[in-house]
């Protein structure tokens, strides 16, 4: 199958991407911008504009300039209510399907959708170098069929080929690596976008994920704050309220301010001449914008306790909340999610980006690993990195084609942890020190959780023999790029010592690979064991707590007796006698923090 672009065409902003060897990335256009806004500008004396440019029309042209055409997509006149109809641009209603009009032209919601989805196509093809023909597109998981085939309509009007659609809520729990959660496990998805408020509920089952709820409005979003924040700043200058021209200089500059807030805490507005004499100029606070875009969150828990009733559950039922959309980028909404649910929302993944890195990693998986690749030679050896506890993670097999690329993903394994030291190493042998180094470089991230952080790792060998070793940030999309020696030429003695050795060494080595997880698990568990019994000390049951300090006294045994299976077995028996233990520990977290 053809490679597989996934994309996110957005209300406010779309994006597309590609998996590049084993992990997604975004693509951007020839500014450097990945996110593209959804409008188009239709002027009667050019060409299209699609994008940027647009969106620079938008105030000056506002008749001819679309956007929020999402909100039209498969819909047919009856359908609209009046607030739909509050647009810059002429609806036309009266025929079977809902179109615009401008300058006399009708354009179906399909059209508009399809001169985006093209922009989208030509800044990849732009990127690639070469032309992408099919991808999967995601929807709001509300979209009934008609909205649906809509949106597969422009796909194929933009020239692709639409392998799927995909429900936006289930993209973004895929980019935030939740399919590895445990089956049945349940994930709300909060995305506050521009125009638009989604809430999802999903579950996990057999690594599918089905909505059990949705609930939204399409009428809410970052547009909400930017209108009360434009209000505040003309409060004493009633005369630019009937300036647009002015108004919409001040909108540019008070969205910037917006996103700024959100990093630090006061943002300067400055804008010289604005009403063509005097000079605008304004600071605000993030206490001030947080007070003015209050009321536009709020009104979100209306639609998050409704979901709730709706999938029948307890906030406490939920295994994960994720947040999605630009304006989840704002510290009191991350606050104010944590406090509807009683839990921290998961904030390791770029909201505004979520759904098109999952769009793209359905899109991976569905065109499958198949590599179209010239045989040239093959890697003698395995080539791979040090993972935790020292075992010999292996990338590229042993005997594989080259040219060749293969990538993975790895998470941290210490709280906090600010870089990954990445390993290269070359053999067979099970533990990373019986194989051969061929280089070690670090990559650095921003501090998070343990197991929050993820990066990954690709290595590429070019027609050359030489491995080029990739780490990428995943979050920041910060990279470094290593060239390492020639990973195929090894002499004929040497690759047969190291598979004579790994053969040799095969029981021992697999019986130490089994020995380090078990140590590993061990580890991780009696650390959590113990944090655990200091929360919830006084509330246990003597006869709970005694079995449990056996099991842990059981482990530790275990550890210094250093026979594996004796470990496995103390490790799954101290697991069982702590189930209700964490069942505690979630409800008492949930007391202390006042869940309503
Ligand atoms: P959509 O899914 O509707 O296409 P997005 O997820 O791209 O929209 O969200 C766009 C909204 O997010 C806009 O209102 C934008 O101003 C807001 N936004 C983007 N980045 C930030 C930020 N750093 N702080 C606050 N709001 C932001
Ligand atoms: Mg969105």
């Amino acid at each position: 199958m053809d490679e597989i672009v996934g994309i996110d065409l957005g209300t406010t902003n779309s994006l597309i991407g590609i998996m590049d060897a084993g992990f997604p990335i975004l693509l951007a256009d020839a500014d450097g911008a990945r996110l593209t806004p959804s409008v188009v500008a239709l002027p009667e004396d050019g060409p299209p504009l699609v994008g940027s440019p647009a969106q620079r029309m938008r105030a000056l042209r506002p008749r001819e300039t679309i956007y929020s055409i999402k909100r039209f997509m498969g819909l047919r006149g009856d359908d609209l209510r009046d607030e739909d109809m509050d647009v810059s641009y002429e609806i036309d209603r009266s025929g079977a399907q809902v179109s615009a009009r401008v300058n006399g032209q009708r354009y179906s919601p399909e059209e508009i959708s399809a001169l985006i989805l093209g922009k989208l196509k030509a800044n990849a093809e732009a990127a690639l170098g070469h032309a992408v023909s099919h991808a999967v597109i995601t929807v709001p998981a509300y979209f009934n069929d008609a909205q649906r085939s809509a949106t597969k309509r422009a796909g194929e009007l933009a020239g692709f080929a639409v392998e799927r659609i995909v429900n936006e809520p289930t993209a973004a729990a895929l980019a935030y690596g939740l399919d590895k959660l445990s089956t049945r496990a349940k994930i709300a998805v909060y995305d506050l976008g521009g125009g638009t408020f989604d809430i999802s509920i999903l579950e996990l089952n057999n690594a599918v994920f089905e909505v059990l709820a949705t609930n939204g409005n399409t009428h809410l979003g970052g547009d909400d704050i930017d209108t009360a924040l434009i209000r505040h700043l003309i409060q004493n200058h009633d005369h630019l309220a009937a300036n647009p021209e002015a108004i919409s200089r001040l909108r540019e500059a008070a969205i910037a301010a917006k996103h700024k807030l959100s990093s630090e805490e006061f943002a300067t507005i400055e804008i010289p001449f604005l009403d063509g004499e005097t000079n605008f100029s304004a600071t605000i606070s993030r206490a001030e914008l947080e007070q003015l875009g209050r009321p536009v969150i709020e009104r979100t828990r209306a639609h998050c306790r409704r979901v709730l009733a709706d999938a029948k559950l307890e906030p406490a039922d939920l295994d994960e909340v994720i947040l999605v959309g630009g304006v989840t980028r704002m510290p009191f909404v991350r606050q104010f999610v944590a406090e509807v649910f009683g839990r921290e929302p998961n904030v390791t993944q770029n909201p505004d980006e979520t759904v098109a890195i999952g769009a793209t990693i359905q899109a991976g998986i569905l065109s499958g690993a198949v590599r179209d690749v010239v045989l040239l030679d093959v890697t003698p050896l395995s080539l791979g990195i040090e993972t935790f506890g020292g075992l010999m993670n292996v990338i590229i097999p042993r005997n594989s084609t080259i040219p060749i690329k293969a990538g993975e993903m790895f998470t941290t394994a210490v709280h906090n942890q600010r870089s990954m030291s990445i390993k290269v190493l070359q053999g067979e042998r099970e533990m990373a020190k019986d194989n051969w180094t061929l280089g070690q470089f670090e990559i650095e991230f921003e501090a998070a959780p343990k197991g929050i952080a993820r990066v990954g790792v690709q290595f590429e060998i070019d027609v050359n023999g030489i491995l080029h070793v990739l780490a990428r940030d995943t979050r920041t999309g910060s990279e470094k790029v290593v060239a390492l020696q020639s990973a195929i030429d090894v002499s004929d003695e040497a690759v047969e010592a190291m598979i004579g050795d790994s053969l040799e060494h095969a029981f021992t080595d697999m019986a130490e690979r089994v020995w380090t997880e078990a140590e590993l698990k061990s580890n991780e568990m009696l650390a959590a064991v113990d944090a655990a019994l200091l929360l919830v000390n006084e509330d246990l049951e003597p006869a709970m707590r005694d079995t449990i300090l056996q099991r842990v006294s059981d482990v530790r045994a275990a550890l210094r007796s250093r026979e594996a299976k004796r470990l496995k077995d103390a490790n799954d028996a101290l697991d069982r006698a702590t189930e209700t233990l964490a069942a505690r520990i979630v409800a008492k977290a949930l007391e202390s923090a006042g869940t309503p």
